[in-house]
């Protein structure tokens, strides 16, 4: 059944960018995306976004939210110097509560557009996702959208850029003005053209010489881009010191490279709104950004793949790929790292505008759906038989932040409300479900997710779901650094058990890392083989500290150990180690820590003093107070369980003028008085 493909995927890999869109909310991500597919053929009209008819936005609740949440992806092409390119466009969700569907994204990107607002400069969540792009390697190109809006200034979005994300700009298209100062088109610096963008939505692209005032405007900004080449290219410094000519093809390959190791920011700018400069953007994601070969993961051609991300729809499982290497074929056997056995690949699929169009495979560096595959999420693909290689590593998931007790409306549903949360959880690794005395609890990464979550498994279920208030997630982090000799030892009717173990626990300085695990022993005092029991024995006293909540950030070390020669066996130390990690954490002290949000308050002027003064009630810290479109913005730090129902206050307190953005920022020693209270309740 195998089929000749091999040699077309790897020819179409450097015309194919796997492609996604990261933007801040409302900076125009939906606006921006619906115009790329427009003039890529792949929408007939665009659905504005203020009437809720979104393209990406599939889902009947995130039309009502107004917000992207599920990371669809759709297939495009695009013509760029009579070469058609493919582009697969992975939506990725402004919002932070959904940072594991900006990772997982991430995670399978070659390169991002980054959307900022040209009044409002970079934004925190911004900030967030670039950050996060980055701990992925993944090359950015920038949009400064809204160059209509009066107040967009092209140095202002500039110089906000390079402070707040600390990269280097370099401009590509300059915004052309008419005479009443209305947005009319943009300049190429690099084509030195003056681009127009005419027809229905501004889909024609009509180019002509810039005027005499425009090409002054044009040659500082080539010099400008040239100098910046030149501090990170050898060929164009060389060129400029011997006061050559650099050649057009000298300069797009220079800022290629640059691009592809971060060095430089290239920046578009336009209006999504007003189609003006979407087109350029297009061609210097063609240009610029990575192809699956620039970013090819060497594994000797084997095959390759990582599955992203699982969802469960009308049409059963629908697991999302991506290939690194090789071909996955529909029918084909292949190995996943989570089973021990080869599983079969049904059907093979891409989601082209919301419909899933039959593949005969997926080919390598592409993107696709294999229907019915009800994996796990993160499992990495390899060749059928037993995997030569390591998996792929998995998705970063951040700790849970809030937790609510959930009930059904309806008695005797408990099992199927159960079983529809276990599903949610399945497909959403940053997602927890526990049961505690028969009461069941979702916990997740902030109340928008939970209310998402929970709305979906309303509609799943078919009857109503109660919640409990939402209670935030506490834990707890050693303060000191301890070592604990135990012995474990049972006796009774059937065979003994026995273990000894030497452990130390102490703190880890990288606040993102929960548990790390580490043996010393010398000379085989512990065999190999028990030592997973010792790590899961580790991870089980951690789960639940002296004070009753999960210890992060804790490095166990074992130092030494005993064995008998009948009576010892993984379970033993296992036991073991579960009691000689509570008793090393209890003797070396925790502290409670409460997770905290960074937020950001957009208000009219006058509203300030009480935005500020309500920070400071709920235990607050502000960051920091600037001006934006129509007001000002006040950024803070809050702990999460202070902001349960800020939302509401503020719209009354301020009379709907203020609007409030929040994203979790790691967590914070409780303070004494507070901790107190905590661990009465
Ligand atoms: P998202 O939250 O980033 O997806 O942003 P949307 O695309 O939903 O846009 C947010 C708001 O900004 C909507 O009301 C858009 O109509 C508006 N918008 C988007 N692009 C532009 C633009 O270029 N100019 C102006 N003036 N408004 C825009």
């Amino acid at each position: 059944m195998s089929r000749p493909i091999q040699s077309r995927s790897l020819h179409s890999q450097l015309h194919f960018r796997n492609l996604g869109i990261v933007a801040h909310v409302d900076a125009g991500k939906t606006t921006l995306t619906e115009r790329i597919l427009l003039y890529a053929g792949r929408l007939r009209r665009p659905g504005e976004v203020h009437d809720g008819g979104a393209h990406m936005d599939s889902d009947v609740l995130e039309q009502r939210k107004g917000i992207t949440i599920s990371a669809a992806a759709i297939h495009l092409g695009w013509q760029r110097n009579e070469v058609h390119h493919g582009i697969h466009l992975i939506d990725t969700p402004g919002h932070v509560d959904f940072a594991i569907e900006v990772e997982r994204s991430l995670r399978v990107l070659d390169g991002a557009v980054v959307v900022i607002d040209a009044v409002n400069g970079v934004e925190p969540q911004t900030q967030a996702v670039v950050r996060q792009a980055r701990r992925h390697g993944v090359p950015l190109l920038a949009f400064v959208n809204k160059f209509d809006k009066a107040g967009a200034d092209l140095g202002t979005a500039v110089a906000s850029l390079q402070n707040k994300l600390g990269v280097r700009p370099v401009v590509l298209t300059l915004p052309v003005f008419d005479d009443d100062g209305a947005l009319e088109g943009v300049l190429d610096v690099i084509g030195g053209q003056h681009l127009r963008f005419a027809g229905e939505h501004g889909a024609e692209v009509v180019a002509s010489a810039p005027s005499d005032a425009l090409a002054v405007a044009l040659q500082t900004a080539q010099q400008q881009l040239l100098d910046h080449l030149a501090d990170v290219d050898d060929d164009v410094a060389a060129a400029f010191l011997s006061d050559e000519e650099v050649s057009e093809a000298t300069v797009r390959q220079a800022l290629r490279l640059a691009v592809l190791r971060h060095d430089l920011l290239p920046v578009v700018v336009g209006s999504a709104y007003k189609n003006i400069g979407v087109q350029p953007l297009l061609d210097a994601v063609c240009d610029l950004l990575p192809s699956p070969e620039d970013v090819h993961v060497d594994r000797d051609d084997a095959l390759l793949g990582f599955v992203f991300k699982v969802e469960h729809g009308d049409h059963g499982a629908i697991a999302w790929v991506r290939m690194y290497n090789g071909d996955l074929a529909a029918g084909a056997k292949v190995r996943l790292s989570s089973s021990k056995r080869d599983v079969r690949v049904g059907r093979v699929a891409r989601l082209d505008a919301g419909k899933l169009e039959p593949q005969d495979a997926i080919v390598a560096g592409d993107i696709g759906a294999v229907v019915g595959w009800d994996v796990p999420t993160g499992a990495t693909v390899f060749a059928a038989g037993a995997p030569a290689a390591e998996p792929l590593e998995s998705l970063h998931v951040p700790p849970p932040v809030v937790a609510v007790a959930v009930e059904p409306s309806r008695r005797g549903e408990h099992k199927a409300l159960a079983a529809a949360l276990a599903k949610m959880a399945a497909a959403d690794p940053s997602l927890q479900v526990s049961s505690a005395d028969g009461q069941l609890v979702l916990a997740g990464q902030g109340e928008l997710h939970l209310e998402v979550v929970l709305t979906k498994v309303q509609q799943a279920v078919g009857f109503d779901v109660v919640q409990g208030p939402p209670r935030v997630q506490y834990s707890e982090r050693l303060t000191g650094t301890a070592e604990v000799r135990h012995r474990f030892r049972r006796q009774g009717g059937g065979p003994g058990m026995f273990a000894e173990l030497l452990l130390r626990v102490q703190p880890i300085d990288d606040v993102e890392q929960a548990f790390g695990f580490e043996s010393r022993i010398k000379g085989g005092a512990v065999p190999a083989e028990y030592l997973r029991g010792v790590e899961r024995g580790c991870r089980s006293a951690l789960a639940e500290g002296p004070k009753g909540f999960a210890v992060h950030g804790v490095q166990v070390v074992v130092l030494d150990g005993m064995t008998h020669v009948q009576d010892s066996s993984d379970l033993a130390f296992e036991k073991c180690a579960q009691e000689a990690v509570r008793l090393a954490v209890a003797k070396a002290g925790t502290a409670l820590l409460e997770p905290m949000v960074r937020a950001d308050v957009h208000t009219d002027v006058d509203s300030v003093g009480t935005v500020v003064s309500e920070v400071q009630r709920r235990r607050g810290q502000v960051l920091a107070l600037d001006d934006v479109d129509h007001g000002r913005c006040v950024t803070a730090r809050v702990p999460l369980v202070e902001t349960f129902g800020w939302m509401t206050q503020l719209r009354s307190a301020t009379h709907g003028q203020a609007s409030l953005h929040m994203q979790p920022d790691g967590d914070a020693m409780v303070p004494a008085a507070v901790a107190a209270q905590v661990l009465n309740d």
